[in-house]
């Protein structure tokens, strides 16, 4: 829980499968239970939380989103649209079909970003104040190019859990579930209660 607002658990090990994770039952038909992002503010909150905006655009952003229903609504449908295109771009990232949506917003992106110093000695990308609405949708696009260009993502696996196949960094190889506090644990108690079915 941020602020009252209920936000995935971040157990992907980079923001952009964070991101394809506040959708969960990748397996299934479309979900609706599955869904996190149920709200234009909640989505500002997630990108705050991701340390992707900072906390003063995300209440700018949620006042905003007050004053442009609409506006907000059209963000928030094609947020859900990308998380989509980069889900399918990073199970599959040999396809250039699947990246050539990505691409397109990425590049949209890109046109507004400018290189600003970073906390850590180093230079980042950020999305200015301009972009309005679309902030947190833009940052998330960076987010996704940079983790789809990078070594650590050969290391992305999903959770085989029903009604999940939430996506995470398996940097040592030996990791099976999203976590095991909820679908390792779920697991864990179907395989002893078929154990015992068997037995009885
Ligand atoms: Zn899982």
């Amino acid at each position: 829980m941020v602020d009252g607002i209920p936000l995935p658990k971040r157990v992907g090990g980079h923001p952009a499968l964070d991101f394809c994770n506040t959708y969960a039952g990748w397996d299934e038909r479309f979900n609706p239970r599955g869904e996190w992002l149920r709200s234009y503010e909640v989505l500002a909150r997630f990108a705050g939380y991701l340390e992707l905006i900072d906390e003063s655009d995300v209440r700018r952003l949620c006042r905003a989103a007050a004053r442009d229903d609409e506006g907000a609504a059209e963000v928030l449908a094609e947020t859900r649209r990308f998380r989509k295109h980069l889900h399918s771009a990073v199970t599959e990232p040999s396809s250039a079909r699947l990246l050539g949506p990505v691409t397109r917003l990425v590049q949209r992106a890109a046109a507004q970003a400018r290189l600003r110093p970073g906390a850590q000695g180093t230079a980042r990308w950020e999305i200015p104040r301009s972009a309005g609405l679309e902030m947190p949708l833009l940052v998330l696009a960076l987010s996704a190019a940079e983790l789809l260009t990078s070594p650590e993502l050969l290391l992305v696996k999903s959770c085989p859990g029903p009604e999940c196949g939430w996506m995470f960094i398996d940097g040592r190889g030996r990791r099976r579930w999203c976590s095991m506090s909820s679908c390792g644990n779920r697991a864990k108690s179907r395989a002893y209660s078929q154990r015992h079915r068997t037995r009885a």
